[in-house]
């Protein structure tokens, strides 16, 4: 098919659900990406944080050609060496004593939200199931991982909502002080924001909740599916504050772009999931497994969260400078390569500017621009994006 053709088949047949630019991506290297006409792009969007090795990593490519040959799908009937073998590694590399596996972000926060209650019920009493959600978080789609999102445009039309949610602002521990009671059993935050707008909270504001957890016999639930595996230039966010949760997700990232969700969570914490509390079919199979190990053995042997923290840097530093000369520019903020940059007109503009000229970024929210790059991205590379963006800039009316 041609691209006017797919593009036409794409609007006739697709539910409507993603505004998409019109282009057809075919082909990926590394940060590099070819759309059906042959042009070329810089990848600082990564599948959405998703792609940390680049596209066609030989190790990813290899993990998957050899768990292909080997056994792709069985049943959490029975045991799955990958499986075991990724819980091991994450164990090793967090504060984790066990993993559940399932597909996706949304799904992992589902698993968070159900063993928080199950725990409260358990230790407590059947009254104490609310939990705690920030203004501008995303959690996901699924009913219960939307009302958790603070954002109404993401759930607008879908009432009635799941019960048991409170929102608070976003880096304002009195608010959440304010919010606790005797129904609260867990407090859900993402340690950096990600499509809330890039939010990089106080230094304070993860050890007191943590603090405020502590005190009340409330879980500490972390949604790192966006900022978790490296992206943030650590493992995981969390350890930018020396703060340990009780459970995290993941997602994203873990699997390099073959569909996977983690939750995590301390032993004591992991018990009140028993057999039959909660399952997934297709959650954490020999192959996507497998392929999630290669991927996170790269990440830590190739220390790419070191890497993600210094060519992250020399990005910010390269934005900043942009702000001084630009006034369209408001605010430059972020952590290792989850970074946005705060402009005074429409986000989007800005974004397809810079898909015309061969760089793809995106928006968080209204007026930020995001880069979210594959972690193995170079200052060579950043150098470039960086010129795209600053020709586009230049174009804007003045
Ligand atoms: C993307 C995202 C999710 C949802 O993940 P899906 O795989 O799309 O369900 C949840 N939380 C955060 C922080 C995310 O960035």
């Amino acid at each position: 098919m041609t691209t006017q053709e797919l593009l036409a088949a794409s609007a006739k047949y697709l539910a409507n659900t993603y505004a998409r630019f019109p282009i057809v991506l075919e082909r990926g290297q590394g940060v590099r990406l070819w759309d059906s006409d042959g042009k070329e792009y810089l990848d600082f969007v990564g599948g959405i944080a998703v792609d940390a090795l680049g596209h066609c990593h030989p190790r990813m490519v290899e993990a998957i050609r050899t768990q292909a040959e080997r056994l792709i799908h069985v049943s959490n009937l029975y045991h799955i060496e990958p499986q075991i073998r990724l819980a091991q590694l994450l164990c090793e590399h967090s504060f984790a004593d066990r993993a559940f596996f399932c597909n996706s972000g949304a799904e992992a926060n589902e698993a968070a939200i159900k063993l928080a209650r199950k725990h409260a019920k358990d230790h407590w009493s059947t009254d104490r199931f609310e939990i705690i959600v920030m203004r501008h978080s995303f959690h996901g789609r699924t009913l219960a991982t939307v009302t958790a999102t603070g954002n109404e445009k993401y759930w607008h039309g879908f009432e009635p909502l799941m019960p048991g949610f409170k929102h608070v602002p976003y880096n304002d521990l009195k608010a959440v002080e304010r919010a606790m009671d005797s129904r609260t059993c867990a407090i859900l935050v993402e340690p950096v924001q990600g499509e809330g707008g890039v939010n990089v909270p106080g230094d304070e504001y993860l050890p007191g909740l943590r603090r405020l957890c502590d005190q009340a016999g409330v879980l500490l639930i972390l949604d790192e599916v966006q900022s978790g595996i490296g992206r943030t230039g650590k493992l995981f966010a969390y350890q930018h504050w020396g703060v340990t949760p009780d459970i995290m997700t993941l997602a994203k990232a873990l699997a390099g772009g073959i569909p996977m969700g983690a939750m995590l969570a301390k032993e004591s914490v992991a018990a009140s999931f028993v057999p039959g509390s909660h399952a997934s079919t297709f959650g954490g199979t020999p192959f996507v497994s497998a392929v999630a190990h290669a991927v996170l053995s790269t990440i830590i042997q190739e220390d790419l969260p070191g890497h993600a923290a210094r060519v992250g840097k020399y990005l910010l530093d390269r934005l900043v400078a942009l702000q001084e000369k630009h006034r369209v520019v408001t605010t430059v903020r972020g952590r290792g390569l989850i970074l946005g940059m705060e402009v005074s007109v429409p986000a989007r503009t800005i974004v397809s500017g810079c898909m015309e000229r061969g760089l793809l970024v995106l928006t968080a929210g209204d007026n930020v621009v995001r880069f979210v790059p594959p972690l193995i991205v170079t200052e060579t590379d950043v150098d470039r994006a960086v010129r795209i963006v600053e020709e586009v800039l230049n174009g804007l009316p003045h």
